[in-house]
């Protein structure tokens, strides 16, 4: 896999060229042999990536979307929303706005949630759904959904996983872990223009679902169940994109679930050391805001010396042709964040990290 190797926003994500051709495809209809076919590939492909036996849901929007549709669909109760970071917190609003009663959880920027305050929180609260991110995006925190899906089961809940920047570059089990929802978007690790979101149900999370009478319309989950189906979308799908998301996926399983995690994990890897021992010898400021116990695969979150600030840096990266976030919301100017997930590789991200270092090394003077 091949990418330009100059583009580490943590989303939207580089796309390789290849997969930008197949957005160039003629149209055809969508209730049609045709596009059934290109839909039993996306579904083939995302089941195996998503490790599961059960259709996943593939809807025109952003990640967002699928967000809504599976607090809409969930059980009558109260949510327990863990957040540690905008886009859990994302989760909790979310909730929020579709009418729920929203218990929130808030730990530090940079950390993660533990298995053994969830199961006590959850006994607290007497909460029927649990949301959280599997990675944080804003933070690079990783949250371990194995062992909090376990104490979640435990107590009767049901846990929606928001694993955007999770899903095809940190492992995750859905049928394993008995997951009842967990959703990512194009945009992310699957290396994707953005405009689908991606989600898959538990068998039981939808016969529950379907007796709910106010889930909408256009995330309705059990309608996008019935479709699946037939290799068909409740609505008319961004066709060209599924064109990509056929070929991606077959990319994706080609290069096998295991040997991706095992390459974003050397990305982070070597994002860390560069992190913690090089940029460190120059300032002792410099470091990984998450700690070793929760670390994403995909994206980090260094933090800077208080005179130099992440914007600045992004801005001066980009003069050089390379692109990497700055901090997100309060972290914006103390932090930057690496996106290394997708399809890069480490060459092209360890050329981009002596890009930073080089703009940092200048910024310290
Ligand atoms: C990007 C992101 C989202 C939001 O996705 P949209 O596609 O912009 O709706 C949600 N959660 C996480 C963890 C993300 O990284």
């Amino acid at each position: 896999m091949l990418t330009n190797g100059t583009f580490f926003l943590p989303g939207p994500t580089e796309v390789r060229p290849e997969i930008l051709q197949e957005l160039t495809r003629p149209m055809l209809p969508h209730r049609g042999a045709a596009f059934e076919a290109i839909y039993a590939r996306c579904d083939a492909g995302l089941r195996a990536i998503f490790r599961t036996s059960r259709p996943v849901y593939i809807a025109s929007a952003s990640a967002t979307g699928l967000m809504e549709g599976a607090i809409r669909c969930s059980p009558a109760g109260t949510v327990l929303s863990l957040v540690n970071g905008a886009f859990s917190e994302r989760f909790a609003d979310v909730a929020v706005s579709c009418g729920r009663v929203v218990v929130r959880d808030v730990v530090e920027l940079g950390m993660h949630h533990t298995a053994q305050k969830v199961a006590a929180l959850l006994e607290s609260s007497g909460a029927r759904v649990v949301t959280l991110t599997h990675s944080e995006t804003s933070t690079g925190a990783m949250n371990d959904i194995e062992r909090i899906a376990r104490v979640v089961h435990a107590a009767g809940a049901v846990i929606l996983v928001d694993s955007v920047t999770g899903l095809a570059g940190a492992r995750l089990e859905t049928d394993e872990w008995e997951l009842d929802f967990v959703f990512t978007g194009s945009q992310k690790a699957l290396a994707l223009p953005p405009g689908l979101a991606l989600g898959v149900a538990s068998a039981s999370f939808i016969a529950a679902a379907a007796k709910n009478i106010d889930r909408g319309t256009y995330f309705d989950l059990v309608e996008f169940e019935k479709y699946a189906a037939k290799n068909q979308t409740p609505n008319t799908p961004a066709i060209s994109l599924f064109h990509a998301l056929a070929a991606q996926v077959e990319a994706i399983v080609a290069e096998g679930l295991e040997e991706r995690w095992a390459r974003h994990l050397a990305m982070q890897a070597t994002t860390v050391t560069w992190a913690e021992r090089y940029l460190r010898d120059m300032h002792p400021a410099f470091g990984v805001l998450a700690p070793p116990s929760g670390r994403s695969p995909t994206v980090s979150c260094i933090t800077l010396p208080t005179t130099i600030s992440g914007s600045a840096v992004a801005a001066a990266v980009s003069e050089l042709g390379y692109v990497i976030g700055a901090g997100y919301g309060p972290l914006r100017d103390r932090t930057i964040r690496i996106g290394h997930m997708g399809d890069h590789t480490l060459t092209g991200l360890s050329s981009c990290l002596t890009h930073v270092a080089g703009v940092l090394q200048m910024m310290l003077r």
